[in-house]
């Protein structure tokens, strides 16, 4: 809810009214202009309609959407969130590439040279892996994490990984740049305040069967544990097709967009499950506006551990890169 408070009221009834809010579980945020009169009210929507009896109100306008802290209306500009010496969310389009998962040393060191090569970036790589079957390679865990930063450090990457459990949070910190909160777990809200409480940036990932509102209130709880520095990324939904692995939604980016001034990516690999269309989802998705990509990549993906179907190898990697600098130039932005 908005409130205008009436003109020239005291500073007793001013500051009552703000006890008040704090009593109700609200936080009163001031918005620009009309001389500190407008305030948005955060909390329990019962509380803010009771508030707005208050005498010093003079007008209460009721805000539909139960999204606030990402949401544009208090925050205008854009959130730019750091990926190693470039931002996302400006004027640059970035591109985070690499393995599903972290399998050999050997195999990190090929993938993560080849993604610098390639102009990538951030290198990603699970070592946490939330597998459909139990029976599936689970990642090798904190251990897969270190050799992850050691390979990317090397490469001058910034690393970008899976956390599955908070209890994993204070382990993987020092080696870690930007969180990654899987589709699965994109209403894991125990997980989104653990992450919302610590200093890193969040990638955090949209669920299987989560409508755009409930992506958006994924993000909030982030927010609201204190981070607000959070990288939405689009992997595809579930939808009656099976000729892909998911439904690419690109309405989300514009949506996205143009409702939260927060940047958004997209998971072309995961989105399709085919990596023959990771390049034409590629580029649809910075047509729709995407601020950036994140990209499978292995330096053999019929050998790949998981999710070889979409990984590309280097040399497309490659290609694909030349061709989205020349589209990113075309569409007025720059992949640097
Ligand atoms: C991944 O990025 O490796 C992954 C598991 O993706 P998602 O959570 O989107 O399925
Ligand atoms: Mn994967």
């Amino acid at each position: 809810m908005y409130v205008v408070l009436k003109p020239r009221i005291e500073a007793a009834l001013r500051e009552s009214f703000l006890r008040e809010a704090s009593e109700r579980g609200l936080t009163a945020i001031p918005l620009p202009g009309l001389e500190g009169r407008a305030l948005a009210l955060i909390g329990p929507a019962a509380a803010a309609e009771a508030l707005a009896a208050h005498a010093a109100v003079e007008e209460a306008v009721a805000d539909e959407r139960p999204y606030k802290k990402v949401a544009r209306g208090l925050h205008p500009h854009d959130t730019l969130v750091a990926l190693g010496g470039h931002a996302l969310g400006g004027e640059d389009i970035l591109v985070v590439a690499g393995p599903c998962a972290v399998e050999t040393p050997e195999q990190m060191r090929t993938v993560a040279a080849a993604v610098r090569a390639g102009g990538a970036h951030g290198l990603r790589g699970g070592a946490f892996k939330p597998r459909t079957s139990p029976y599936s390679f689970q990642g090798h865990g904190v251990e897969g994490v270190r050799l992850l930063a050691d390979v990317a450090r090397a490469e001058g990457l910034p690393v970008v990984t899976e956390i599955l459990d908070p209890r994993d949070l204070d382990a993987m910190l020092p080696h870690v740049d930007v969180f990654q909160i899987g589709a699965r777990n994109m209403q894991n809200f125990t997980l989104l305040k653990a992450v919302g409480g610590q200093p890193k940036p969040v990638l955090l990932k949209r669920g299987l069967c989560a409508t755009l509102e409930e992506f958006l209130l994924a993000a909030e709880y982030v927010v609201d544990a204190g981070n607000e520095r959070i990288i939405l990324c689009e992997r595809g939904i579930r939808t009656f097709e099976t000729a892909t692995r998911n439904t690419l939604d690109l309405n989300a980016v514009p949506w996205l967009k143009q409702r939260s001034h927060l940047p958004v990516v997209v998971d072309p690999s995961h989105a399709t499950g085919l990596r023959e269309l990771v390049a034409p989802m590629s580029k649809a998705a910075l047509a729709a506006g995407a601020d950036g990509l994140l990209i499978e990549v292995h330096p053999d993906p019929s050998r790949a551990w998981s999710d070889g179907r979409q990984s590309l190898d280097a040399a497309t990697f490659a290609r694909l890169m030349n061709e989205l600098r020349s589209l990113a130039t075309a569409l007025g932005r720059r992949l640097p």
